[in-house]
């Protein structure tokens, strides 16, 4: 959930990074695309104002050049005393008129009385009536030229063959007098044909100039003024758009410089979001790899205790923690192996989670213990489910292999200071139900405390005991069956503290717990040997515990101790249990061979208490059987008394000679010699007893 709300956020947060990118990019291209459209608009615009200047500058120049021409042939001494003599008419046709024929710079000519009548009208050549032909404009044109002085004047004037430029002058003397007025007007005018336009255009160097009577919207365009200061015509051409040529020619490399531009930071982007994604991937798998468990994929111990802590902080105290721990799965490992081992522990994982509410996290601590975590009456109820559950047999690769399971359980409760404190006291309980017998639950009780107090306490007072050497071997005699003559004895440790004796059953499985175990053999072994190497031939047997077996310093220490006192190796017998079988076994055997092969036997204690094999048996080479004091009691009824001789024919068969425990009656003694068994041992014979006793009693005896 956590995950999901963080991961969420992340991506929200790439989102919003991404998006703002984006925008600066996009802000960026709009920028410098703006900025482009304004370069090339400003290049149209510049071209466009240079352009209507030239064009001003060509109709300025054509006017100033008609108006000048006119002004040179109306301001002259000659002109103005001809045209008011008789012949005038004649002479202006000679200067002017004629002149309109083929001369480039006018095509008509006309001159006015100053009364304003027609003295002469020429156009191209030919007579003509000014007056219907430039209409009003010849007198209004007339009027401004007798008001201008010297100067001439000019306009636009539309006609019926098209627009034409009229300049007129006043003809009159260079030097003139107030007196003079009412002069003659001489008109000169050039039609703007499409050459003339052409022409300017050229000269100009515009480009598609057009004389048109209205511009259309997409032309640049200049006004004809005519005589009134209105507009008769226009010349137009067109924008030659040089930002748009420029742009152009630009736009494709400032594309493909935009799409690599954006394409680059998209994969810098993109880079950047999958390096990020990898990141969180990582830290995933990592944090899943932290706090689960590689084998099974149930979460460890790290994420057992995360679970506790957010159980905490969510369920308050009304959660609880189950330990559980496999009973008999050492025995499965040495048995069958790890590979089979691994498989098992998968299917106990499997069993669990179709056992186990979904509520409910399951864990695995290591090796074969589990945990479970959820709220107290639903981990209490299931735990009973889950012993049953995993009592039911594996299959694995053919093989039926049976289990059991232990469950500890301990409620959270306020005074729980964290998630370890609660493991510790799931584990006590979970202690506690291995000791009381396995296959149970058991709750947390802080009596499980005190008991564990005196457990250490226990484990204090006997690593002392060891350390002064207070724990001493006594022995109990073994006896021939047939002849009741001494064999050997058996070395039985004996711890007599102040408070008063306590039994090997208890304090052996303490020293084994503490890891005192390898001291109290050492001891027991190197008394024994030294007491019993004054009785000559009589055999020496010492238990040995399925730790001591799994050191593999010990033959050197048995070797070592038989040497130093010189004892022969054929005298000592080494007794073990069944559980020797079980772990360790190769460790066990090597040690076993080794010390066998110098002379010393092994015999295989309480057989029949267990569940030893006759494989096992064999395969350890045991030279002695000894029968367990419970198949010895059985004996009085006739159950007991058909599985006691199956066992001896057992023995029999295998040539192994079987010692009888705990024999307490004459009948018992009888029974067992008759039966086969060559050595007995019990209450009967003697009781375990000091080395002063055996002298006493049985070394005196026997000599
Ligand atoms: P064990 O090796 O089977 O020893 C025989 C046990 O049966 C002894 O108990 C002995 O006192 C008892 N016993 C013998 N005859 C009779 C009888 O007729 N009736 C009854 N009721 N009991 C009889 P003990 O001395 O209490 O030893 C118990 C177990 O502790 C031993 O069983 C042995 O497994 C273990 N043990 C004793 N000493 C040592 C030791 O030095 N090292 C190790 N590793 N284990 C030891
Ligand atoms: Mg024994
Ligand atoms: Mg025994």
């Amino acid at each position: 959930m956590i995950h999901r709300i963080r991961s969420s956020s992340r991506k929200a947060r790439v989102a919003v990074v991404t998006a703002i990118f984006t925008c600066v990019i996009g802000l960026i291209a709009s920028i410098i695309f703006t900025a482009v459209v304004r370069m090339k608009d400003d290049a149209n615009n510049i071209d466009d104002a240079r352009a209507g200047r030239a064009v001003t500058s060509a109709i300025r120049s054509f006017q100033a050049r008609l108006g000048s021409t006119v002004r040179d042939n109306a301001v002259w001494d000659d002109a103005y005393t001809k045209i008011g003599s008789p012949d005038g008419a004649a002479w202006a046709y000679e200067n002017w008129g004629k002149t309109t024929e083929d001369y480039p710079l006018y095509d008509v000519a006309i001159v006015l009385t100053p009364t304003r009548n027609v003295l002469n009208a020429y156009n191209k050549g030919a007579a003509f009536d000014p007056a219907r032909f430039f209409g009003n404009s010849l007198f209004e044109l007339a009027k401004r030229a007798s008001l201008s002085g010297q100067r001439g004047v000019t306009a636009f004037v539309p006609t019926a063959d098209g627009i034409y430029l009229v300049a007129a002058g006043a003809i009159q003397p260079y030097i003139t007098s107030p007196s003079m007025q009412n002069f003659s007007t001489l008109f000169f005018a050039k039609l703007l044909t499409p050459e003339v336009v052409e022409q300017l255009d050229e000269t100009f160097d515009i480009g598609g100039l057009k004389l048109v009577a209205s511009p259309d919207r997409e032309g640049l365009s200049i006004p004809l003024l005519g005589d009134s200061g209105r507009s008769v015509a226009y010349l137009q051409w067109p924008s030659r758009m040089p930002g748009n040529l420029t742009f152009n020619a630009v736009y494709k490399s400032l594309l493909v410089a935009g799409v690599l531009f954006v394409s680059f930071l998209m994969a810098i982007v993109a880079t950047a979001i999958a390096v990020v994604r990898g990141l969180h991937r990582d830290a995933l798998s990592a944090r899943f790899k932290a706090t689960h468990d590689s084998l099974t994929g149930l979460m460890n111990r790290a994420g057992l205790l995360d679970g506790i802590k957010a159980s905490r902080s969510m369920q308050g105290d009304g959660f609880a923690l189950a330990l559980v721990d496999l009973d008999g799965f050492k025995e499965v490992n040495d048995a069958w192996g790890h590979a089979i081992g691994d498989q098992l522990i998968k299917l106990v994982a499997g069993r669990m989670k179709e056992t186990l509410p979904q509520t409910q996290i399951i864990c695995r601590l290591g090796g074969d213990e589990f945990a479970f975590l959820g709220a107290t009456k639903a981990i209490e109820e299931s735990s009973g489910a889950l012993i049953r559950a995993l009592h039911e047999p594996f299959r694995i690769g053919g093989r039926t292999i049976e289990v059991g399971a232990s469950i500890g359980i301990s409620p959270y409760s306020s005074d729980v200071s964290d998630g370890y404190e609660l493991l510790r006291r799931a584990d006590m309980a979970l202690y506690e139900a291995k000791e009381s017998g396995r296959g149970r639950v058991v709750s947390y009780l802080a009596s499980l405390d005190v008991q564990r107090l005196h457990r250490a306490e226990m484990e204090d007072k006997l690593r002392r005991a060891i350390e002064n050497g207070e724990v001493r071997p006594a022995f109990q005699p073994l006896v021939d069956a047939k002849t009741g003559s001494l064999r050997g004895v058996e070395a039985l440790a004996r711890w007599v503290p102040e408070t008063g004796p306590i039994s090997p059953e208890v304090f052996i499985a303490v020293a084994e717990r503490a890891g005192l175990i390898d001291e109290l053999g050492r001891q027991i072994l190197e008394i024994s040997v030294e007491t019993a190497s004054s009785w000559d031939d009589v055999g020496l047997s010492v238990n040995l515990s399925p730790v001591q077996l799994r050191n593999p310093d010990f033959a050197a220490l048995v070797q070592s101790v038989l040497e130093m006192r010189g004892f022969d190796p054929y005298r000592l017998t080494l007794e073990v249990t069944e559980g020797v079988l079980m772990s360790n076994p190769e460790q066990a055997k090597r040690t076993i061979a080794r010390l066998k092969s110098i002379g010393v036997k092994f015999a295989l204690d309480d057989f029949g208490c267990g569940y030893a094999s006759i494989g096992a048996l064999r395969e350890f080479g045991f030279d002695r059987m000894k029968i367990d004091r419970s198949l010895v009691t059985a004996l009085q009824d006739s159950k007991g008394a058909g599985i006691l001789n199956a066992t001896l024919s057992l023995a029999k068969a295998l040539e192994i000679p079987v010692t009888a425990e705990g024999v307490e009656t004459q009948e018992q003694a009888d029974s067992l010699a008759e039966s086969g068994c060559d050595q007995l041992q019990g209450y009967l014979v003697g009781r375990p007893m000091s080395a002063q006793e055996i002298e006493e009693i049985f070394l005196r005896v026997a000599a």
